[in-house]
């Protein structure tokens, strides 16, 4: 009993210091993502590779790719002028874990040079089980999956395709492939202790009558969080010539209060771009571009 209340106790307080995880410390806690991950191994049907991914981004957005080594000058050169910053992502612009060396050396350089900065990791999933071990061995406390179907029917109709141990999927056994890694992943994290929140993409007529049960499914698998988040049609996109919309905000506030039943549903996401920085609501990565950085002793 005593052991259970001191975990749930440890893990209110890591959620406390997570402007995304917390409603109340995204006022006083900052973010920032750095862009070092460029490529992806799944193709979405709402994703424009032009732009950042959706993950936790939105479309129409481009962030300036950097190498790890001016990613970490970057944080540290941030996390001197803005002293709420707390965390630091990796979100894209591609797949984070389709990019593992530049992702890792980046997590790396940053635990050994700001080592109170919490690190968070946000990714497709499809290859979460492989390094599950790294992340925990980093002490990477945050990772957010996007699963937006797990149910591999409607999961062919959100994927065109997956690159996966050297060969290509599509169709149903692309989500089928993609969904089991997934879950596994996710499985994996929460019982290495590691705080998982799932995003999920609302798309009108595809999953929006499914969410519940993705909902459901997280967290019978440890998930502490929902964030569902709304389609925003890319252009030039698979969903944009055939007609798929964005969903309405009652869409939305229906859909969200449905996940509730199972979990905690997260309202404050701003969808930031993959080189965010600041509190969230705020965008001051103009203010820290690579040329700007590079310059600042
Ligand atoms: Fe695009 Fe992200 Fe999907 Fe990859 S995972 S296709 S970058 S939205
Ligand atoms: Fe947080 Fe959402 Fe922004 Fe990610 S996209 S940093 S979850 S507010």
């Amino acid at each position: 009993q005593t052991s259970c209340t001191a975990k749930e106790q440890e893990m209110e307080e890591r959620i406390a210091r997570h402007p995304c995880f917390s409603e109340e410390a995204h006022h006083y806690f900052a973010r920032m993502h750095v862009a070092v991950a460029p490529a992806c191994n799944i193709q979405c049907n709402y994703c424009n590779r032009k732009f950042d991914c959706v993950n936790e981004s939105r479309p129409g957005v481009v962030s300036e790719v950097l190498k790890p080594e001016e990613a970490v000058q970057k944080v540290l050169v941030v996390a001197g002028e803005i002293l709420q910053m707390s965390v630091v992502g990796i979100a894209g612009p591609g797949d984070p874990l389709a990019n593992p060396q530049k992702t890792f050396a980046t997590f790396k350089g940053v635990a050994e040079n700001a080592p109170d900065l919490k690190l968070c990791l946000s990714t497709n999933g499809l290859r979460l089980p492989e390094f599950v071990e790294q992340i925990a061995a980093l002490e990477i406390d945050h990772v957010t999956i996007t699963i937006n179907a797990v149910n591999p029917a409607i999961g062919s109709r959100i994927y065109s395709w997956i690159f996966h141990q050297g060969k290509k999927y599509s169709g149903r056994k692309a989500a089928e492939i993609l969904i089991s890694q997934q879950l596994k992943g996710l499985e994996y994290l929460t019982k290495k202790g590691i705080l998982v929140k799932v995003n999920s993409v609302l798309i009108p007529g595809v999953n929006d009558r499914h969410l519940e049960e993705v909902a459901a499914a997280v967290r019978q698998r440890g998930a502490f969080m929902h964030n569902i988040m709304p389609l925003i049609v890319a252009p030039d996109t698979e969903f944009s010539r055939n007609g798929v919309r964005n969903p309405t905000s009652e869409e939305i506030e229906v859909i969200r209060q449905k996940s509730s039943a199972s979990l905690k549903v997260m309202k404050h996401c701003r969808q930031c771009r993959a080189d965010a920085v600041g509190l969230l609501g705020e965008d001051r990565s103009a203010e820290f571009t690579k040329d700007k950085v590079m310059k600042m002793p």
